[in-house]
């Protein structure tokens, strides 16, 4: 607590008084606060603050400073904005001086080559930080960062480790100028990078560590979600041969997986449930999938709002994409080149062939419905309604279809033979529908 908005019969004179009060009528107000006469001592307890605030139980950015006066205060006033009588003391980030171990480059889901910073470990506002990435070639070229240079580091917003600069005259002569490596350290493909971009790419489709990122993103919750799907078993996948793109999931068998280390049957029996399930997940989750560059959540669903089918939008030109209101030019282009490549269309193909669903059940997810915001999970088969079925009138409605149960599911949708979904619903007190429960909910319109 920090003010009181309206009170009767107190009449306290300053901010001290009412935190005081506050705190007596048993309402938490932070211990930490000080009044001061002088300028000179509340410098002071700033300074003792700027080393201090990392021992909090809570991330702190600065200071605030007020008029104690609450007379004073209302003579002060405000601004259209802030009042006239407070004002925000921000800590300079913390920094420390460290030595650059190595840069490394890895591989990102569209290609681009990242370099990464590794340095000696360094305590910085409140942990041990030795990694922080440098963005791309240019970045490194502007601040001459070199292998073996004595660097100053912080972290931007107290959270994410950066390089601010090198530190002169700590050269014994060794360091050379760090250039991007000519080939992908993943495929060995040479790279390449196009005019008016700072991004350095391996353009090879096959490119392992693309796909494996490509994969992860594929999997992800909040595209196939895929459970159980994650970086560690698609490895494993990709590894053993068994997986080249995305729709090869779809073609996996439990002999394949009974091959896979740490992955019991009863694991690679719920994965391929997982699988299965997704294919009946709604057209944007299946868009915004694919990857494409610049596309994401909200395009997916756009996209999918605007063209109802995958056929659809990937026989659109390029200016009719452009036409859509929210898609610009960049990311028009973008969907263009990615539905224009050969092995782009190659996987898309195998997705239909595998009975992924790629039209637009109707209503997408958050949209207006009796069932705006729910989230179903089906298990077990239902007389009256196939799997597909039964998400698209949940989604007609709406709602959403989760391929898996966890504290966020507000229906699970039982049918015969429930498998170890419902379980974990029972497991988490969820709300369990059976089919003619379901059938209700859907009649309440
Ligand atoms: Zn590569």
């Amino acid at each position: 607590m920090y003010g009181i908005g309206y009170s009767s019969g107190i009449s306290p004179a300053g901010h001290r008084e009412v935190l005081e009060l506050l705190g007596e009528l048993g309402f938490k107000v932070n211990p930490d606060y000080r009044v001061f006469g002088e300028m000179d001592k509340l410098i002071e307890y700033i300074g003792l603050w700027q080393a201090g605030r990392f021992d909090l139980p809570y991330a702190v950015d600065g200071l605030v400073i007020k008029v104690n006066s609450l007379d004073q205060q209302e003579r002060l006033g405000t601004t259209a904005k802030n009042p006239r009588w407070a004002v925000a003391y921000k800590f300079p980030p913390e920094q420390a001086v460290t030595r650059i171990r190595n840069i490394f480059v890895r591989v990102g889901r569209t290609g681009v080559l990242t370099p990464s910073a590794d340095f000696e470990p360094v305590r910085l506002a409140g942990t041990t930080v030795s990694r922080a990435t440098l963005h791309n070639e240019d970045m490194i070229r502007e601040k001459d960062i070199r292998i073996g240079d004595k660097v100053l580091v912080q972290k931007a917003g107290d959270v994410i480790p950066e390089i601010v600069g090198v530190l002169d005259g700590e050269r014994d002569g060794r360091e050379g100028p760090w250039t991007m490596p000519p080939k992908c350290p993943s495929c060995g493909s040479p790279v390449v990078r196009a005019a008016g971009e700072v991004a350095v790419r391996c353009t090879n489709l096959a490119c392992p560590d693309q796909l494996w990122e490509g994969l992860i993103h594929f999997a992800s919750r909040n595209a196939m979600d895929i459970a159980g799907l994650g970086p560690a078993v698609i490895g494993q996948l990709l590894a053993a041969g068994l997986v080249s793109d995305p729709a090869d999931l779809y073609a996996l068998h439990p002999e394949d997986l009974i091959k896979l280390e740490r992955l019991g049957p009863k694991s690679a029996q719920n994965l391929l449930g997982a699988i299965a399930n997704s294919k009946s997940n709604s057209l944007a989750r299946l868009i915004f999938a694919l990857g494409i560059r610049h596309v994401g959540e909200r395009a997916a669903r756009i996209l999918a709002n605007h063209y109802k089918s995958l056929e659809a939008l990937m026989a659109s030109p390029e200016e009719a994409l452009m036409a859509i209101p929210e898609i610009g030019p960049k990311i028009a282009a973008s969907i263009a080149g990615f539905f224009a490549g050969a092995e782009n269309r190659r996987v898309l193909e195998k997705l239909v062939q595998a009975g992924v669903n790629t039209r637009d059940a109707g209503a997408a997810t958050g949209d207006a419905g009796p069932l705006s915001g729910k989230v179903f999970v089906i298990t077990g088969t239902l007389e009256d309604f196939s799997r597909q079925e039964a998400t698209e009138q949940v989604e007609k409605r709406g709602g959403k279809v989760s391929s898996s149960v966890s504290r966020n599911t507000d229906f699970v949708v039982a049918g015969e033979k429930p498998g170890s979904k419902y379980e974990k619903a029972v497991a988490l007190g969820l709300k369990i529908l059976n089919e003619r429960e379901f059938k209700e909910i859907l009649a309440r319109e």
